[in-house]
């Protein structure tokens, strides 16, 4: 069944939508990258949605919509989309907690980059009080030099904070997952690797599931 919602916004946004049996929220389409595979380079959305905000839904907003949902039909919701979630953290945090408050497990796929992006806050005890269960980074390379031409990210030395963030995340008991995108230029198997020292699972994503940071 395909969920789309329209309420409150000038145009038909896709806020929230369903497929993998789970639950995908949208809330950016705004990102502290820039990777050459994402999906924003070349289509609007993914599985036929259109995940073009005009304009991102607040906290009242999308939680106004989930209301009306049976949320326990999912397997988890996942803060995902076409941008980086934590580049609206807070927004996260609260419907975390609301969606937890009724015990539905939440995911949030990240570029890792939370850190840079929210300076100054200790994101991963925030995310962790809110009872987020699972955390999927995008690490994407086995090198900060490779990281560096295939993401661009606007942040210096983000390929070290995104190392950080899953050490943390784990450290506080957060389970983890690190993903891949394949393309020629990474190493599949050191990425594994680095999975494996970084005590996450580990997920290799095809090229056309880049930015969509699902399943
Ligand atoms: S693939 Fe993800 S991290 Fe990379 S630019 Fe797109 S939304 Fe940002």
């Amino acid at each position: 069944m395909v969920i789309r919602n329209v309420r409150n916004f000038d145009r038909m946004d896709t806020i929230y939508y369903e497929a993998h049996k789970n639950l995908y929220i949208n809330l950016t389409n705004r990102c502290s990258a820039d990777c050459v595979f994402c999906i924003r380079n070349f289509a609007d959305g993914v599985y036929g949605y259109n995940l073009r905000l005009s304009k991102e839904p607040t906290t009242e907003e999308l939680i106004g919509a989930l209301e009306g949902l049976d949320l326990s039909k999912y397997r988890e919701i996942v803060f995902t989309g076409l941008g980086e979630p934590t580049i609206r953290l807070d927004v996260v945090l609260a419907v975390t907690s609301w969606l937890k408050s009724q015990n539905i497990r939440v995911r949030l796929d990240t570029n890792g980059q939370a850190t840079l992006i929210n300076p100054g806050r200790d994101i991963i005890s925030e995310l962790k009080s809110a009872g987020i269960d699972s955390i999927s980074i995008s690490l994407n390379a086995e090198s900060e030099e490779k990281y560096n031409k295939l993401c661009r990210p606007v942040h210096k030395n983000a390929y070290g904070a995104v190392l950080d963030f899953i050490r943390q995340a784990r450290k506080a008991g957060i389970s983890t997952r690190v993903t891949v995108v394949n393309v020629p230029e990474i190493n599949l198997e050191k990425c594994k690797k680095l999975a494996d020292d970084l005590d996450s699972d580990f997920h290799i994503r095809a090229l056309s599931e880049a930015a969509s940071k699902e399943v």
